[in-house]
């Protein structure tokens, strides 16, 4: 393929990933600033939270898990920038995962900001839902992906994963495709991108040439596609077309929300396409090879980088609703897999 390369642009943010420390606070162009944010007990250690200032606005994009050592780190990076985190007039998340959207909420009470997600992103719990029926359901689900009874309490959400969810902000704010991110100044274009979560979007800032990805490219790691019940019908479908739709921008750099910037979104997305096709190969081999009974017997004899065997807990989870996507495409391409899968509800909490 006759695309160029991959280039890195954030070279002290790839030092600092090899050095398991903290990026520093970078400035990109003069009215844009990354902020890098801990993402405690997690192997992606910080999320990388954007600032851009406007014309008396100053939004933050993707402000990053909920935590006091996290606001410390942004309050710092905000005051580097020359302002003060009462001067936030507006927050966008990419998407309503908690290392995104988590810190959110105490922002906007400490600074009145708005708060705005994508208008097709789900919360995925809201206030009125009832813990024992969505927990019940979670287990029916894993069980019915053929999950162990014994693994069931590591896989499944639990009260602690509910009151988190359910505590995540409710925007303010509904981005559409296509739509400016209002505020004076700036000029951030919001691209839909569905597939690691429903609603994912994208913001381009075309005036400096910079792309604000989220999780949906990311340079080293390909991002979770999960089949959640509730959620979209086919997750797979839904990136690889939000993969064509931001591949052209290949002059653009690329701000992700983990890891460091880099140059080179088309031949980037041409590996994401070709990393999840060869996935979804290996899904085929071993229905051939094994004729696995459910999602968890597929999951198994799949390859993962550091062995079936050391995924636990919530990584479980991430493998077999991954698997579970695999599946549900699979079948929509035409291949007749006999494992069960429930019917993915639409109808999540907005
Ligand atoms: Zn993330």
């Amino acid at each position: 393929m006759n695309l160029p390369p991959i280039t890195l642009t954030g070279h002290a943010q790839k030092e600092a990933w090899r050095n398991r420390v903290l990026p520093p606070v970078e400035r990109l162009a003069t009215e844009v600033w990354s902020i890098p944010v801990p993402f405690p007990d997690n192997p992606m250690r910080y999320t990388l939270s954007y600032l851009l200032l406007g014309d008396g606005d100053a939004v933050l994009i993707d402000p990053g898990w909920d935590s006091d050592v996290g606001i410390e780190h942004l309050a710092a990076g905000v005051r580097q920038a020359g302002l003060g985190l009462p001067d936030l007039t507006g927050i966008v998340a990419t998407h309503y995962h908690s290392d995104h959207l988590g810190m959110a909420a105490r922002l906007r009470t400490a600074t009145g900001a708005w708060v705005a997600l994508g208008d097709r992103e789900v919360r995925r719990l809201t206030a009125g839902e009832d813990p024992d029926v969505v927990l019940n359901n979670d287990l029916e689900e894993l069980t019915l992906w053929g999950v162990p009874a014994d693994r069931l309490p590591e896989a499944a959400l639990d009260h602690a994963h509910f009151t988190h969810l359910q505590n995540l902000a409710d925007p303010d704010l509904r981005l559409t495709d296509g739509s400016l991110v209002p505020a004076k100044g700036l000029d951030l274009r919001v691209v839909m991108t569905p597939g690691h979560s429903p609603g994912h979007i994208c913001l381009v800032d075309e005036p400096h040439g910079l792309i604000f990805s989220g999780d949906h490219v990311l340079p080293r790691i390909s991002p979770h596609i999960a089949l959640e019940v509730p959620g979209p019908e086919n997750p797979l479908a839904d990136y690889y077309h939000s993969l064509d739709l931001i591949g052209f921008e290949d002059e653009m750099e690329i701000c992700p929300a983990h890891e460091y910037r880099f140059r080179g979104m088309q031949r980037r997305v041409a590996q994401l396409i070709h990393h999840n096709r060869e996935r979804s190969a290996e899904v085929l081999r071993v229905l051939e090879a094994h004729r696995p009974e459910s999602v968890w017997d597929i999951a198994r004899h799949l390859t993962w980088s550091r062995g079936w065997e050391s995924l636990q807990a919530f990584s479980l989870r991430l493998a077999v609703s991954e698997t579970a996507s695999h599946v549900v495409y699979l079948r929509s391409q035409g291949h007749a897999i006999d494992v069960p899968v429930t019917e993915p509800r639409t109808a999540m909490s907005q």
